[in-house]
């Protein structure tokens, strides 16, 4: 297949890739897990079917992505690679679009690593390893904040002193890639009330919610960071700040010992003492596990109501991501919290993943929707003229 579009998503723990025929049909996918312990790589076709199932000798991004890279090199005939995109948490007050990488490009996006320290550096260093491996081919960085850029000044401000605003500490929003890709098929499950008033819950590993109206951010719940807003896996979300203070100045905690805390130690894991993970916690008696789950659910009804305000109200409400697209218990108990907007879902159909949970009698529409940020970066790739 020629001019093949590899799509990398690399973190701090794996990479997950897909690759795409020039004309966007999936080929294959897979992931790369355990990079820092024992890399296991795992390759599907496009009906899903595992082909590679490879334990990689030692640890580390070098030569996990070397063994993958030699996977398609074996696949050259098939596979004729014409470009790579990748997903990139950060853009900064610098990339407002999908931008094709050059070196220059290279160091812009490493000046943002203190705003994503723990995914900006893992995106950078798949994008120099394609780089070194394959020198001519097309990369095309994707960034998780672009699409929030249509929101008002007001909703991207900071109550802080202007000189810091000026600097560009403000609020941008991340899960962009999803929001986008949830935006570009939502009329086919919401029919007109898509060009309404939208919340999308994106409730993965990380968690986010935005607002859209017209099919483009107004407010999100995320901002400077990847740590505000809800509650997830391993990060806290809202925090009032005068705990870090008090931390700082009390128990003596230094900045990394706070940054290990935020992203890696609170959340689902943090409050169960458990697992970061939902299915483990719902299917656990454990009283902690419980309570993180109802946190979890509490803390995202009170970010929906947030969001109400900041639309002025809500016409359909859109969950996504690993929880939002499995986990019927976590949906029903945020509905469950947001029955004064007149929210009441079939527990029939949300049981059974159906793509409108919402019961007909509902004043707002609760939709179910995959989202499919590989194909979102796919076609930018496309797109960005070299
Ligand atoms: P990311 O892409 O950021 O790694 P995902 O969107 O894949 O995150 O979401 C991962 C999370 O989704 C897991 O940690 C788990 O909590 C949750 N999840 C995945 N599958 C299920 C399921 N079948 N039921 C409940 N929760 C699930």
């Amino acid at each position: 297949m020629k001019d093949a579009i590899l799509v990398i998503n690399a973190g701090s723990s794996s990479i997950k890739f897909s690759i795409f025929s020039s004309t966007l049909k999936l080929m294959y996918h897979g992931e790369i897990e355990k990079i820092f312990e024992s890399p296991i790589l795992t390759i599907l076709d496009a009906t899903h079917s595992e082909i590679v199932k490879q334990e990689i000798q030692s640890a580390g991004y070098e030569l996990s992505l070397s063994t993958f890279f030699d996977w398609l090199n074996q696949q050259a005939d098939t596979i004729k690679l014409g470009s790579a995109g990748h997903r990139v948490v950060h853009g900064g007050a610098i990339f407002y679009h999908p931008t094709l990488i050059t070196d220059n490009v290279i160091s812009d996006m490493e000046s943002l690593i203190p705003l994503a320290p723990l995914h900006q550096p893992y995106n950078i260093e798949a994008i120099k390893m394609i780089k070194k491996k394959f020198p001519n081919l097309k990369q095309v960085a994707c960034f998780d904040t672009t699409f929030h850029q249509t929101q008002d000044k007001l909703a991207t401000l900071f109550a802080i002193p202007k000189n810091l605003t000026d600097e560009n500490i403000i609020r941008y929003g991340f899960h962009g890639i999803s929001y986008e890709y949830i935006s570009s098929v939502m009329s086919a499950y919401l029919g007109d009330q898509a060009n309404t008033r939208v919340i999308v819950a994106h409730l993965g590993s990380g968690a986010s919610m935005c607002a859209m109206y017209q099919k483009k951010s107004v407010a999100t719940t995320m901002g400077f960071t990847a740590l505000d807003g809800l509650m997830m896996g391993k990060r806290c979300g809202h925090i009032d700040p005068g705990v870090l203070l008090y931390l700082m100045q009390e128990k003596h905690y230094t900045a990394s010992t706070i940054q290990d805390l935020l992203y890696n130690k609170s959340g689902l894991l943090g409050v169960s003492g458990i697992s970061n993970d939902v299915r483990e916690l719902t299917s656990s008696t454990d009283p902690l596990a419980n309570e993180a789950i109802e946190l979890f659910c509490y803390r995202a009804a009170l970010e929906m109501g947030s969001l109400c305000a900041a639309l002025n109200g809500c016409n359909a409400f859109i969950f996504t991501a690993g929880i939002g697209e499995n986990s019927a218990i976590v949906r029903k108990k945020i509905c469950d919290r947001l029955t004064w907007l007149g929210i009441k879902i079939c527990n029939l159909a949300n049981q059974n993943n159906q793509s409108i949970i919402s019961d007909k009698n509902s004043l707002i529409t609760v939709c179910v929707i995959p989202t499919n940020e590989e194909l979102m970066i796919a076609k930018h790739t496309n797109q960005t003229q070299e």
